[in-house]
């Protein structure tokens, strides 16, 4: 990774071209819940609002995502992934998202539709 290239926003240690690039361009998809919760958390951080509804499940998406009350996302933490991985359709991912003046800390569901991952709901933790 070159000094003038920006980390990713999700947190791991790649360029976003190479790491939530890909998804968010379409090039390829989340193989794993994990790496969609990153690329959805990356999403939110670049308001990127195409990819948040393409990756949300249809029976729980919003018409339409506002980012005019949005929170400065500061930093992903994954606390745990159950299941997810190629060989499931679902799977849970808890993580923490520090905004500033804040943190939320979530235990989202996530499922396969055509095969691929999509962001069901989830709950806040205290
Ligand atoms: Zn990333």
């Amino acid at each position: 990774m070159s000094r003038t290239t920006p980390a990713c926003p999700c947190g791991l240690p790649a360029t976003y071209e190479d790491c939530c690039g890909r998804y968010h361009s379409g090039a390829s998809a989340a193989p794993s819940a994990e790496a969609l919760m990153r690329s959805r958390y990356a999403a939110f951080v670049r308001r990127d609002a195409p990819y948040l509804l393409r990756t949300w499940h249809p029976d729980t998406r919003p018409p339409g995502i506002d980012f005019a009350d949005a929170p400065r996302w500061t930093g992903l933490e994954i606390v745990e992934a159950v299941e997810g991985s190629a060989f499931h359709q679902r799977g849970t991912v808890t993580f923490r998202a520090r905004y500033r003046g804040g943190e939320l800390h979530e235990r989202s569901r996530f499922s396969r539709v055509g095969g691929a991952w999509v962001y069901v709901d989830g709950d806040f933790i205290e």
